[in-house]
């Protein structure tokens, strides 16, 4: 569904990713995972057409999006859930789904989708009146998922959803993630949290450096002693 072969991206001078080349498939959860700063949000940055590689090429389902714009790619069916959600805090709930749903006209399709992502969350639902900052850092990364499942996407890309949240929370989100991509969402998935991405994966792509240096079944990196050492605190 989505293959990038040998991007190099930059921001000015600095180059932050080197040659880095993976594949997702359709029906997939495939993880990246790295410590800070190893380049996962640049590398999903390049994907979502936000900071585009300087070489390389980005192909979603066979045709090439490097280049094109953000808008353009959402509408091909990429949705991004960025790191730190970046919600929008004074609009309410209900109106942070609609702007999900802005490139669509399908009303009997936002309505069923609306449905579903209330069925996920139902506390969104109890709260559809008020305002996203309003809520606790858990309900807004169900608020960041659920706005970018009403754009419809065919390939969800998330970015550190773990982040600063309570292990139970992070547990909820991630069992939702798989309910989502049971229904039909390949899902690629950035995160620091390495044990519980690769146990919801199917398989993982390691990066260090602005690299991927390693890549295999989720079962065989959670195996893997490197890994263990160097992302799994074991
Ligand atoms: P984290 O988990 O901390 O978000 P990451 O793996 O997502 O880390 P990136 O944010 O992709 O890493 O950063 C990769 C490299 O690019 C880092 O060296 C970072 O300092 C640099 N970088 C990221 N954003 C910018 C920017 N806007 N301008 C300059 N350098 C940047």
């Amino acid at each position: 569904m989505l293959e990038l072969k040998n991007i190099n991206t930059f921001y000015g001078n600095i180059q932050a990713l080197y040659d880095v080349s993976l594949k997702v498939g359709h029906g997939e959860i495939v993880t990246l995972i790295g410590a800070n700063g190893a380049g996962k949000s640049t590398t999903l940055m390049s994907i979502c057409g936000a900071t585009p590689p300087r070489t390389g090429e980005i192909l979603f389902e066979g045709k090439p999006i490097s280049g094109a714009k953000p808008n353009d790619i959402v509408s091909m069916g990429i949705s991004q859930v960025p790191e730190g959600r970046l919600i929008f805090p004074d609009l309410t709930i209900m109106e942070n789904l609609d702007m999900g749903a802005f490139l669509r006209n399908d009303k009997d399709g936002i309505k069923r989708d609306l449905d579903y992502v209330f069925g996920l969350f139902p506390i969104l639902a109890e709260r559809r009146k008020q305002a996203g900052g309003t809520l606790s850092g858990g309900e807004q990364q169900m608020l960041a998922i659920s706005r970018a499942i009403m754009a419809r996407p065919r390939l969800l890309l998330l970015d550190e959803p773990s982040l600063g949240l309570a292990p139970i929370i992070i547990r909820q989100i991630f069992d939702i993630v798989a309910k989502i991509n049971e229904t039909g969402t390949t899902v690629f998935l950035v995160e620091q949290n390495a044990n519980l991405a690769l146990k919801t994966a199917h398989r993982g792509y390691v990066m260090e450096n602005g690299r991927i240096i390693m890549e295999d079944t989720s079962e065989k990196l959670l195996a893997n002693e490197e890994v263990k050492k160097a992302y799994l605190g074991m």
